[in-house]
């Protein structure tokens, strides 16, 4: 007697390849029925013999598509029966939470075909099939369908219709398909708008620009590329002054894995991470880290006194064409000015960044979303994300609880994502930015927006930091919702719980530059005890001054003389080292009565602004150029070979690391110094968690330093402690709104 079954499936399951999956599988069963995508994900009726749809759901479990996600399975026993299988159109039906498919690289198959003279598609730019090509990125709204696509502009031609329509096709449902007869175009232009070339010969042409030293903006899968070669100083330093990035590293894009291996000592983990189907940027330890290399980076331009670079391997099928052309290395980093966000249209770059670049190369389908490229780092043995979005993005977090109300969290203000809770899930936003910009505004708003509209997501209240003046607070504030704010600190830490489902007490401690604390100074040393019940701070690092507030975290010479005049007291001016003589002693004296009064010069725990003064003690910075150069500048100095720490005290006031100072003012060698400087560190957090006999969580900042990460990994380990790290999230601030999200979870 046949049985039917209604089953409702949630995950990763538009977009890539499901549905012909389903109905391959029912074919290979003699099974009836339907799928097709809902609001939600999938849902399929299948109808046949009660042992053969038992075999038919777990193959259909074991066997999914490289790049499905099956998060829920619900089935359900219904009454009609079927007489074939079919795949059916989507209805709109309520759109509610179906998971967004991110933009996925350039597949085998495809890259194969890319390659084959007699296929109809080679050498065609803008290949694409059910495992590969964008998503998330021309995506106007669920469900996932041509017509809710900028694809929609395109008709098909009569061959690729057939292919669209054939359940046997490599390209069935495959929604961005096309051809050279029926999808988009290339097109070169100067930067003053005029057209210089259309269609196929556009990749030979920009191949050429490029070579002759020219800067070309490319516009990739979430937006456009400022593209130079990487192998000329003076090339990369007409970048650096244009774009106003005078050190911060750019990352590098090769035309092959071989390639990498001549640049970066890549190990076997950094490989898979490069040539996955997400091709993030990936950083790597520089192979020669200060002279110009065979393969002939500048890397003295490229990634100016920093041990590691980071590269990534062409990841469109316009990438891959065209560095075939080039055969060289190029750098390949967001368009936009400073710490902007990335632009997606020849309009809005040729009003913006007409006199950054010489050329762009262009295409006609239109990036609905903007998605910057993703950059992740091989820490301990695992794969950590710094930045999230093109290729993981938006992304999906299974919660460990419902959440009733639909509730928004809008993260902190630097490196923002926003993520949305419904029911057993939190969706994250791609990395948005650093709110400063009323351009990041904008697109901060957009992304609310697209959440909201695009995706059916109407919030009830909405979770915000504790500190008033971010754009995020202020956001939540005017929205006329119910406002929860959460401590910045605490967020980390919350973040890490719920990724990585936390539910007993531990001891997280919260590293990072700024965030607002319970009692108005800035934390960024902290150590939390507790569970989602609550977080108590246990202990910090013992707060210094940022002598002149914003001003120190500009101008890290501030903070080394704070730290000076809070070891020292009225005996600094015997304790000044050489490399802070220059600074003039009237101008010294002022700022030792502004330490004394605390005028303008709030306290913080912050180990990031302990990295920084370190790094100007030991004559690395002066002023800082970006954020995290100090880390990145320290962790370049050390020798992996050093084991000594320095001593430090744990008072009432908190972990007073100022001990240090002398040792390491004394210290002749800088790369003893920064290693012992790391390992006080790490030697703080085993010190705490022994006495408080927890797991411990990693979170915040800080922990992006891979060298004091994996020296603190190892110490816990080898005493037997067991320790959380993020692997879902960034341990940066782009994972607060998830910690902002998940905190409700004692309240529902
Ligand atoms: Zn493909
Ligand atoms: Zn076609
Ligand atoms: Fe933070």
């Amino acid at each position: 007697m046949p049985k039917t079954f209604e089953v409702r499936i949630e995950g990763v399951v538009q977009g890539v390849g499901f549905r012909p999956f389903v109905y391959r599988l029912a074919q290979k069963y003699g099974l009836n029925g339907f799928v097709r995508n809902n609001g939600e994900g999938v849902l399929m009726h299948i109808s046949g013999e009660d042992e053969v749809l038992r075999v038919f759901m777990e193959s259909l479990s074991d066997q999914v598509p490289e790049r499905a996600r099956l998060d829920y399975i619900q089935q359900q026993e219904i009454k009609g029966s079927y007489q074939d299988f079919q795949i059916i159109e989507s209805l709109e039906g309520k759109r509610q939470f179906a998971a967004i498919p991110p933009d996925l690289s350039l597949c085998l198959d495809c890259q194969n075909e890319l390659k084959d003279p007699k296929n109809r598609r080679y050498q065609y730019p803008f290949i694409n099939c059910v495992n590969c090509g964008p998503r998330y990125t021309i995506l106007k709204k669920l469900p996932y369908d041509r017509p809710h696509t900028s694809m929609d502009v395109f008709e098909m031609c009569e061959t690729c219709k057939q292919e669209y329509g054939n359940p046997a096709d490599r390209r069935y449902h495959a929604q961005p398909i096309s051809c050279p007869e029926c999808g988009p175009r290339l097109s070169v232009y100067r930067n003053d708008g005029t057209l210089l070339v259309e269609g196929d010969d556009s990749l030979q042409h920009v191949a050429r620009l490029i070579k002759q030293g020219y800067i070309v903006a490319i516009k990739g899968m979430g937006g456009f590329q400022l593209v130079c070669d990487a192998r000329w100083q003076k090339v990369v330093r007409k970048l650096r002054e244009k774009k106003r990035r005078p050190k911060k590293p750019f990352a590098v894009m090769l035309p092959i894995m071989q390639d990498v291996d001549k640049c970066g000592a890549v190990d076997e983990q950094e490989r898979d991470v490069l040539m996955s189907s997400e091709r993030p940027i990936v950083l790597v330890k520089k192979r020669y880290p200060h002279r110009l290399d065979k393969f002939m980076v500048a890397c003295d331009e490229v990634a100016p006194d920093v041990g590691k670079m980071g590269f990534f391997l062409p990841y469109t099928p316009i990438h891959v064409l065209l560095m075939e052309r080039l055969k060289i290395p190029i750098i390949a980093t967001s368009a936009n000015i400073s710490e902007e966000p990335i632009i997606t249209s020849r309009e809005e770059l040729q009003q913006k960044l007409s006199s950054v670049y010489d050329y762009v190369l262009d295409y006609d389908r239109e990036i609905v979303h903007p998605c910057d490229d993703s950059v992740a780092e091989v820490v301990g043995d695992q794969v950590r994300f710094l930045r999230k979005a093109r290729g993981y993005a938006p992304d999906w977090i299974e919660l460990d609880f419902e959440m009733e109300t639909p509730t928004l969290a809008v993260g902190a203000h630097l490196k923002n994502t926003v993520a949305f809770g419904y029911g057993k899930r939190a969706l994250i936003s791609p990395h948005i930015g650093d709110l400063g910009t009323l351009e990041t505004e904008q697109r901060f708003l957009e992304t609310v927006n697209i959440f909201q509209e695009v995706f059916g997501m109407e919030p009830k209240r909405v979770v915000c930091d504790l500190h008033s003046g971010y754009v995020s607070t202020r956001y939540a504030e005017q929205s006329g919702l119910e406002v929860i704010q959460v401590q910045h600190h605490r967020a980390h830490i919350f973040s890490l719980m719920a990724e990585q489902k936390i539910n007993q007490p531990i001891l997280g401690i919260a590293w990072d530059g700024t965030g607002l604390g319970d009692d108005g100074t800035i934390w960024g040393g902290e150590f939390f005890i507790g569970d989602w019940s609550g977080l108590e701070r246990k202990t910090h690092i013992k707060p210094f001054r940022l002598l002149g507030g914003d001003k120190a975290v500009k101008e890290p010479w501030r903070l080394a003389v704070a730290l000076l005049f809070d070891r020292y007291g009225q005996a600094w001016p015997e304790m000044v080292p050489e490399r802070l003589c220059s600074l003039d002693s009237v101008m010294l004296e002022t700022l030792f009565q502004m330490h004394q009064s605390g005028t303008s010069s709030p306290f913080c725990s912050s180990i990031g602004r302990w990295f920084d003064a370190v790094a100007v003690l030991l004559g690395l910075v002066w002023e800082r150029a970006y954020e995290g150069e100090a880390g990145l500048m320290l962790e370049a100095l050390v020798d992996p070979g050093e084991s000594g720490w320095y001593d430090y005290e744990k008072t009432a006031e908190g972990i007073d690391l100022s001990l240090m100072l002398d040792s390491l003012m004394q210290e002749g060698d800088p790369s003893k110094a920064a290693s012992r400087f790391i390992n006080t560190l790490a030697q703080v957090i085993l010190d705490i968690a022994q006495e408080e006999k927890l797991s411990v969580g990693l979170s915040g900042g800080v922990f992006q330093n891979r060298t004091l990460s994996e020296r603190v990994l190892a110490l816990l380990h080898h005493a037997k402690i067991p320790v959380y790290f993020h692997e879902r999230v960034p341990c940066n601030d782009g994972g607060i709104a998830l910690g902002q999200l998940a905190c409700l979870k004692h309240f529902e």
